[in-house]
């Protein structure tokens, strides 16, 4: 698919080349504060699974620019926005970059290093793994990532404080719930209307933490078994019976996103130069720097040049 044939399919994309986004994922964190106000009152952050970037730019001109350049901010008043990926991403300002794997305890470590013994007011986690199709296999996958992502918000996010994670929405998804509802007594599964609906991902949105009494991080997984194995949605055994028969968990799930605005899953034409001449379509904005099939473009050059010589 050309980048014109894609701008015209993918209204998001274009905007997100248009409006200076390294990818079409700023308009999800945007359109989740749009519903659910996530940056009010945040001074740390923490972005996991960030590059390209999309998400940290948000954070960067949401919170860091604004207070930058307020006259009544000092430097020590600026927030702070840490970002972690196994990619390392292009520089973003007032994004201090981790290169690290988030189910690593020493990625979360070197998180918590950066805090110097404050938390932070937001942890947000729009990982995903390499996708394979088999989607009980990449729902499990992206489940581990939700976990590490919720082991770090067990050592770094203040009470009160919130976390926005992506799910693949599957058959344990009401086991996903159960488990994020013991640390938030709200969660709400949100689907913004820049994510597609032909797309399993949602994001849930986990607003107020709050840790069961004397709860230690190093429980975790103890905790979380408790609540279900996650072996399919028929045979839960939940301690607390919360996903069976009349007790069955409803979880709260929204659209967000100005409902009138553009719709993702729709093809809008391509809009005339100012002069009339036809359209011509932008590069995207940052091109990953160092990204996994790097290797695989080398290895395939180096055999055509060897074929042609
Ligand atoms: N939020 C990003 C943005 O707006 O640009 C897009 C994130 S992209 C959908 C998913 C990212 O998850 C990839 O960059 C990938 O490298 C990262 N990822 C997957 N598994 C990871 C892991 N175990 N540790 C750190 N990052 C991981």
């Amino acid at each position: 698919m050309g980048k014109a044939s894609r701008d015209k399919r993918d209204i998001y994309y274009r905007k997100a080349k248009e409006e200076g986004w390294r990818a079409r994922s700023a308009f999800k964190l945007l359109q989740i504060d749009e519903e659910f106000n996530i940056f009010q009152g945040v001074k740390r952050v923490v972005d996991l699974c960030a590059a390209p970037g999309s998400w940290s730019q948000v954070l960067s001109r949401q919170l860091y620019l604004p207070a930058k350049y307020s006259a009544e901010s000092k430097e020590e008043d600026l927030p702070l926005i840490v970002a972690i990926d196994l990619q390392p991403m292009a520089p973003i300002e007032g994004v201090i970059q981790v290169q690290g794997d988030i189910t690593n305890a020493r990625t979360a470590e070197v998180v918590i290093r950066h805090f110097d013994g404050c938390k932070a007011d937001l942890v947000v986690c729009d990982g995903a793994p390499d996708v394979t199709g088999l989607h009980d296999m990449d729902e499990f996958v992206q489940s581990q990532l939700i976990l590490a992502g919720l082991t770090i918000v067990t050592h770094i996010l203040k009470e009160g404080g919130k976390f926005i994670a992506k799910i693949f929405r599957g058959k344990d998804t009401s086991l996903l719930y159960c488990q994020l509802k013991l640390f938030f007594p709200t969660v709400t599964f949100a689907k913004p209307k820049s994510s597609r609906n032909s797309s399993i991902e949602a994001f849930a949105v986990c607003e107020n933490y709050s840790p069961p009494e004397g709860f230690n991080p190093r429980d975790l997984h103890l905790l979380l078994e408790k609540v279900g194995s996650p072996s399919g949605g028929s045979d839960l055994d939940c301690s607390s019976g919360w996903l069976e028969g009349p007790n069955k968990v409803y979880i709260p799930f929204l659209a967000c996103g100005d409902l009138s605005g553009y719709d993702s899953d729709r093809s809008y034409p391509l809009p005339k130069e100012a002069d009339g001449s036809s359209y011509r379509s932008l590069d995207p904005i940052q091109p990953p720097i160092a990204p996994p099939y790097k290797r695989a473009i080398e290895l395939k050059k180096a055999s055509a040049q060897s074929f042609n010589s």
